[in-house]
């Protein structure tokens, strides 16, 4: 008999958007949840709703919820007007999302966050977002690279899930995004930065909850990254598990 596997939650999204391909895509792909499988975690997708009934029940089910990749966020869920450099939103996952999120602060459910989901913890919890980084980094964070090719140089805290995981004080990490967390909820600390200070990743600054959120995509460089693996690995093995 086999150890029993966390069941880790998916946010899903059925959302139909255009690739640079203009082919019709999902950003909550196979990726995702591909990698928490690999890596020692079952998962289910949970679909979006309004309801906060429902997402207690999702939450009453699960170990633990990822939080994938996407669009950016509206800015008027941090009181700002959209900048015209604002890539495209989607109204009906952020709602869905931040209350999701919200319930996993309440009730201490274990959170990944990739990406968008790293702007999402932040956002959910009352912190802000820079809408575009264009003008205050000449680094590049649109990686012209493939995308399971590592880019930037990533720093990490001392006493942080991620420089445990990562078992280093940096790593490399690939990059596609042109947003970036800007002021920090009291819930979350900074935990990664590249060498032009942006934060990419950060955690919960309370003991009791575990919130990991990356700005990278470990899911699209699990196969040769030792790194990645270890990410997922390490926190499907940290839930507590049902
Ligand atoms: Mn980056």
């Amino acid at each position: 008999m086999s150890a029993k596997r966390p069941l880790v939650g998916m946010a899903y999204c059925d959302t139909a958007v255009r690739d640079n391909e203009m082919r019709m895509r999902t950003y909550c792909t196979r990726k995702y949840f591909g990698a928490l499988q690999r890596c020692g975690a079952d998962v289910i997708l949970l679909p979006p709703t309004d309801e906060s009934r429902v997402i207690g029940r999702y939450l009453d089910l699960v170990d633990g919820v990822l939080l994938p990749g996407g669009e950016d966020i509206d800015p008027r869920w941090m009181g700002e007007e959209p900048s015209s450099r604002l890539g495209g939103v989607n109204p009906l996952r952020d709602a869905y999302e931040i209350e999701l999120t919200r319930g996993c602060r309440d009730r201490h459910v274990p959170v990944l966050g990739i990406c968008r989901g790293l702007q999402v913890l932040v956002v959910a919890l009352g912190g802000t977002l820079h809408q575009d980084i264009s003008d205050i980094t000449r680094l590049q964070h649109s990686q012209q690279a493939p995308r399971w090719a590592t880019s930037h140089r990533v720093s990490f805290e001392t006493d942080s899930h991620i420089r445990e995981w990562a078992a280093g004080a940096d790593a490399f990490t690939n990059s596609f995004h042109h947003q970036a967390a800007k002021q920090l909820p009291d819930v979350l600390k900074a935990t990664g930065r590249t060498a032009d200070g942006l934060i990419e990743a950060v955690e919960s600054s309370d003991s009791g909850w575990l919130a990991v959120g990356v700005q990278w995509h470990p899911e699209e460089t699990l196969s040769g990254d030792e790194f990645s693996r270890r990410l997922f690995t390490s926190f499907a093995a940290a839930l507590p598990k049902r």
